[in-house]
């Protein structure tokens, strides 16, 4: 159980968290459960916004289900019964699969929200959270490499200060600063995504559907209009407004000279009036960011130092879903990482820390291997027409394009369909 004087005098922590995002306060949460004393630093103060297009999938509520959270509308979560595709003329609408891993519902929550109630949820468990407390770099031992805690700025005033302990987390989301205070870069090979999104009020904002929009087009050369990989999402909120928003991959020419911002306005200004995604209904600014995806910052675990989420390239090339992932791995981090502490330090320790990686690899090393061939794939435009064309106008081949796209499915037992993608997760080569 947790005590103090299990932590060495010069140390601030057993662990410390950089980040209080999902991944962040989700491994927090855990650890601190587990009678950890943990330090969870956060460069912003809650609640804050965060760019996103704040929807959960069933494997992302699923992780809400493991930590306890109470997710009924009552509690403010807009509840999704399954996705709605649209493509050229056609609509299809999904529900979300019966498996014995997930539940069948999906859940949508503004990040405002959403990061504050995780962040608190850490804090409840004991995590000491400091906040407006922006860390610059990893503090290492000249002699080992070890990292053995951070430097920070904190406070109106930045005020210098450094934390100690013998693990720390990396969960600073897409920017990586701490990773790469070690020198842990990103793989160029792996794709990238970038994203783009906007609140509007609307009517549809209690639609029990989330929405997909697979056809966006770059008109950049009126002769030559190529479809772009990635897709348009409309994700109701149930307060009133829609996230609205979309994501390109980085596997297609364009992706460096496209302006998301003026793609988002002009694929709005395409869509119904009566669904309200015009300029005098929108609240806020467009945001963006990038999208990390299939593990491209690796390894996952070096040093005393733990990548997890974002920062770790744990966003899905197959549909840039990031906050599932992040959780997933904050669950498999804390596990190991409560291990390790039990250990003395020295080669047992470590071997409980390797575990982390090779944890990740099980759970999403093979689905984002084939995610990365299928970004690749698609980064071709015709590969791309051919699959919104063809692909979803195939009865037989829907449950299958729908559960690997989602990631909704039985990795052990299921149907079919989900052996098949288990399978396939398992054979595909390294990209
Ligand atoms: C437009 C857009 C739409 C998206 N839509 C979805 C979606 O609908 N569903 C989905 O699942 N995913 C979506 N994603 C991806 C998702 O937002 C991320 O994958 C997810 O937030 C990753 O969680 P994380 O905890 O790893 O990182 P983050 O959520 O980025 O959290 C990192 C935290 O660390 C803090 N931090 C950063 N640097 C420091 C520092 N130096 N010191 C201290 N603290 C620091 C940040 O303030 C932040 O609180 C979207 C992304 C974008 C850009």
């Amino acid at each position: 159980m947790s005590s103090p004087s299990r932590r060495d005098p010069d140390q601030d922590a057993e662990v410390i968290v950089v980040g209080a995002g999902p991944a962040g306060s989700t491994a927090a949460t855990y650890l601190a459960r587990a009678g950890i004393d943990v330090l969870l630093l956060e460069k912003t103060t809650f609640p804050r916004d965060k760019v996103c297009g704040d929807g959960l999938t069933p494997r992302g509520v699923k992780q809400l289900i493991d930590l306890g959270i109470d997710i009924s509308p009552e509690a403010g979560w807009a509840r999704s019964r399954g996705l709605r595709i649209l493509t050229g003329d056609l609509t299809l609408e999904l529900d979300w699969p019966e498996l014995s891993s997930y539940p069948p519902y999906g859940l949508a929550r503004t990040r405002h929200d959403f990061d504050d109630l995780l962040a608190r949820t850490a804090q409840k468990a004991g995590a000491r959270l400091y906040e407006q407390t922006a860390v610059t770099g990893a503090i290492t031992d000249e002699r080992t490499g070890r990292v053995i805690g951070v430097r920070a700025k904190t406070g109106p005033e930045k005020t210098p200060v450094s934390y100690r302990a013998p693990l720390v987390l990396a969960c600073d989301g897409v920017s990586a600063r701490l990773a790469l205070s070690v020198g842990i870069d990103k793989h160029d090979k792996r794709p990238m995504g970038v994203a783009v999104r906007r609140y509007y009020k609307s009517p549809r904002h209690d639609d029990p559907f989330i929405e997909g929009h697979l056809e966006l087009w770059d008109r950049s050369d009126p002769r030559d209009p190529k479809l772009l990989p990635g897709y348009g999402w409309a994700f109701p909120l149930g307060d009133g407004t829609v996230n609205v928003g979309l994501g390109i991959l980085s596997t297609s020419k364009a992706f460096r000279s496209t302006d998301y911002r003026a793609l988002l306005r002009s694929w709005l200004d395409g869509t119904p009036e009566e669904w309200g995604y015009r300029e005098e209904n929108a609240v806020g600014k467009i945001g963006g960011a990038g999208l990390p995806m299939g593990f491209n910052r690796t390894p996952h675990y070096r040093d005393g130092l733990l990548l997890l989420g974002d920062a770790g390239g744990m966003v899905s090339p197959f549909n840039g879903e990031g906050i599932q992932s992040a959780m997933e791995s904050a669950q498999l981090a804390a596990e190991c990482v409560v291990q390790a502490l039990a250990r003395p330090e020295g080669p047992s320790r470590e071997r409980a820390l390797e575990a982390y990686p090779l944890a990740l690899k099980e759970e999403m090393g093979g689905y984002y291997r084939l995610g990365n061939l299928f970004a690749k794939a698609i980064g071709n435009p015709k590969v791309m027409r051919a699959a919104t064309k063809y692909g979803l106008r195939i009865n037989s081949l829907l449950p299958l394009v729908y559960k690997g796209l989602s990631g909704c499915y039985d990795a052990r037992g299921g149907d079919g369909v989900d052996r098949l993608i288990a399978a396939a997760s398992r054979v595909t080569p390294s990209a």
